[in-house]
């Protein structure tokens, strides 16, 4: 069963400001948490807005009517939780103890090789900073494919030719 609001606490964490944290275990392979909020087209995503990205075009942006700790959920090179089957589920990449960080990786959803922050989660797999999707080396892409969101397991869309 995912994960209820009452199982999540958020507290000062070791990677990055304000960490969320399970209050009680996960087995691997579980669902802990299914992403929720509003679907926006990316012309319409405010730049203050905290969000996911779930397609070349769309968003899911926090719904501030209805908040959830799953927005506040920080990075890590290596993740614990992760997009397993592609859909907006997050599965348990590994036992989770209860006490535990949750963290996911977050080039496995957003695409943009401009996008960047630092990270020092360090993870063997750190490099100091993260990059969007496509900005990642490709063995980098590789390790991250079967975590990612469906729409970047398979290559960018090409745009459609003009029509004369
Ligand atoms: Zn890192």
């Amino acid at each position: 069963m995912p994960l209820s609001p009452g199982d999540l606490e958020q507290r000062p964490s070791s990677l990055h400001g304000m960490g969320v944290f399970t209050k009680r275990a996960v087995k691997r392979g579980e669902v802990a948490l299914v992403m929720r909020g509003l679907i926006v087209h990316a012309k319409d995503l405010p730049d203050d807005m905290r969000a996911l990205q779930i397609g070349w075009e769309l968003w899911l942006a926090e719904d501030p009517a209805n908040p959830h700790l799953d927005d506040f959920i920080n990075h890590a090179c290596a993740p614990n939780l992760g997009y397993a089957d592609g859909s907006l589920a997050m599965v348990a990449l590994r036992d989770i103890a209860a006490g535990e960080e949750l963290t996911w990786h977050y080039a496995t959803s957003i695409a943009d090789a401009g996008w960047n922050i630092p990270c020092k989660c360090g993870a063997p797999e750190c490099a100091g900073q993260i990059t969007g999707f496509e900005g990642l080396p490709a063995a980098e892409q590789e390790r991250l494919r079967p975590i990612a969101l469906d729409f970047l397991r398979a290559p960018r869309p090409r745009p459609s030719p003009a029509t004369p």
